[in-house]
């Protein structure tokens, strides 16, 4: 596995295994890999000739108040993890590289990047986006892999694809859960294990959302209702947002009419989870 921490060579690089015509499938990650990293590694290693996996933690898309100086970094392992799953360049740079001197260029995906995290977290959606298409520009590749789990992220991506006739086709992967249910985090290293068990409560609601829907609940309020109850149940929560939306505007939905996405960010103490789950009329089986 080949480790590029320079933005000119990473683009000559993708410049010579394009000129081979091999298929180029980068998956952009901010390290401290765990499952769910893996599984979009695994994915673009079956889908793609060249498996580029990029470690950046972009100062842009954390706000000033946010962890960006404690965000879990462990690059060793990072390098050990990459090489295990077969991914062919480790792509991993500085902040002083992807924003050199005089920097002053940003991406806004609008109304997508205003709601949900986009509402507690301002600005983030434009780091993400800004460093996504500069990622996209320095590797070139013919397919970028995205979780579910940053379900919005994924959106607002998808939607500066399109809108700024990017060639690069994007693909979202289910999430990946630790065994109990909780969605994988790099994150969740913060929790200690009394907020590991409280936290608990996200996949619970998204699960007791899945069932209500199975058994023909369709309204907004009937399943917010639900989830709120059993999150506000649990010790040391608080709500940031419970939202039911079309699953492709991101816009609330009164009720849901074919396919709706319900998304959940959740406060245990300091910190900040995230987690949603797709509700559909034809919904019979659980998470
Ligand atoms: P991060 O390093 O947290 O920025 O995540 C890098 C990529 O991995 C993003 O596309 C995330 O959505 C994805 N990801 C993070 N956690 C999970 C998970 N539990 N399951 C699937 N994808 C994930």
């Amino acid at each position: 596995m080949d480790i590029i921490s320079d933005p000119d060579d990473m683009q000559g690089r993708a410049r010579q295994w394009r000129s081979h015509g091999l298929k180029v499938v980068l998956v952009p990650t901010m390290g401290f890999f765990h499952p769910g990293h893996r599984s979009l590694m695994e994915y673009g290693r079956t889908i793609g000739e060249r498996l580029v996996v990029s470690l950046f933690v972009n100062p842009a898309q954390f706000g000033p108040q946010e962890d960006l100086e404690r965000y879990p970094r462990d690059l060793d392992r990072d390098v050990r993890l990459a090489r295990d799953a077969g991914v062919d360049c480790l792509y991993t740079l500085g902040a002083g590289a992807m924003y050199p001197p005089g920097y002053q260029t940003y991406v806004e995906v609008e109304s997508l990047s205003q709601g949900l995290c986009g509402a507690s977290r301002p600005g983030h959606f434009k780091g993400v986006a800004t460093v996504v298409l500069k990622l996209l520009n320095q590797v070139s590749p013919h397919v970028a892999v995205f979780g579910e789990k940053d379900y919005q992220q994924l959106m607002v991506i998808r939607r500066m694809a399109a809108d700024l006739d990017l060639d690069t086709e994007i693909v979202g992967r289910p999430i990946v859960r630790e065994p109990d249910g909780l969605a994988m985090s790099s994150r969740n290293t913060y929790l200690s294990p009394e907020e590991r068990a409280a936290a608990l409560c996200l996949y619970r609601a998204l699960l007791a959302a899945r069932e209500l829907v199975a058994s023909g609940a369709r309204s907004r309020e009937n399943i917010l209702a639900a989830v709120g109850q059993i999150i506000n149940a649990a010790p040391g929560t608080r709500i940031d947002y419970v939202a039911l939306v079309d699953p492709t505007t991101l816009q609330e939905v009164e009720a849901i009419r074919g396919e709706a996405r319900l998304l959940l960010a959740v406060w245990l103490n300091q910190t900040r989870l995230i987690d949603n789950t797709l509700l559909s009329e034809s919904l019979l089986c659980c998470v």
